[in-house]
């Protein structure tokens, strides 16, 4: 069985030198699955001419949050108009942020709902970011009920299982491989193993060994260990189970 990285932005500038390198290392590594996560049209289509014999790529779009004060309706109807493309597997990142945006809540909820009623529409999975806003974000799930994932999860356990209650996904990300990591060991422990995933979002939050580098979806190796480690489970094992669990969610 094989690792995989339910979460990568490596369409990203910070790949522009050396993509075929971080490929190759992927594969080397026997990483050979990817979700390749967009914010921009541009950087979508870009995706697609992303390509290695060894690795499956799958494609998400979608507004972040921190996106919505540009979005103009034309612009918003240009990203309903892919997402209802064949080649658009999911929608996403979409959801809420509070930490780098307080000023236009309101907003952020409005593109969120609208993002999240097409995906019930189009029977799409959802891939969300949450920060500093699990309660507003925890409320709209709720209120519209789609398939997703919670992405690079950072809040607590407890409310990790009120998402899996809701039969939402939690993805963890290479924060658990750092020496102050305490909520996440929690929150592997609280989420039953089928409704786990495992993420880089990288070029952003390297694990540990290679904090301070960049991130490549390679190291979702060090975050995978890092699980089987802490719940004392076979990585075989688990990687089956990743496997099935990014399947069903993704509809693969
Ligand atoms: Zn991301």
């Amino acid at each position: 069985m094989n690792w995989l990285d339910s979460h990568c932005h490596i369409n990203d500038k910070a790949f522009k030198d050396d993509l075929d390198d971080v490929l190759q290392n992927m594969a080397d590594n026997d990483v050979r699955k990817a979700m390749l996560i967009s914010s921009y049209i541009d950087d979508y289509e870009y995706g697609f001419s992303i390509s290695h014999p060894e690795i499956e790529l799958k494609h998400s779009l979608g507004i972040y949050p921190g996106d919505v004060d540009d979005v103009s309706e034309e612009l918003f109807e240009e990203f309903a108009r892919r997402f209802r493309e064949d080649r658009c597997q999911a929608i996403g990142e979409i959801g809420l942020d509070y930490y780098w945006d307080k000023h236009n809540k309101q907003r952020q909820i409005e593109i969120f709902k609208r993002q999240l009623l097409l995906a019930k529409e189009l029977n799409k999975p959802i891939i969300v970011h949450s920060r500093d806003a699990i309660q507003d974000t925890y409320d709209l799930m709720k209120q519209i009920r789609v398939e997703g994932v919670m992405h690079c999860y950072s809040n607590s356990a407890e409310m990790a299982r009120e998402f899996v209650k809701l039969g939402y996904y939690i993805s963890i990300s290479g924060t658990i491989t750092w020496k102050n990591a305490r909520e996440p060991l929690e929150v592997v422990k609280a989420v039953p193993l089928n409704r786990l995933l495992i993420e880089t979002d990288c070029p952003y939050l390297t694990p540990a060994p290679n904090r301070g580098k960049r991130n490549e979806p390679a190291y979702v190796v060090y975050t995978g260990r890092k699980i089987c480690e802490v719940l004392g489970i076979d990585e075989e094992d688990f990687k089956k189970q990743l496997n099935e669990n990014y399947h069903r969610l993704f509809r693969l």
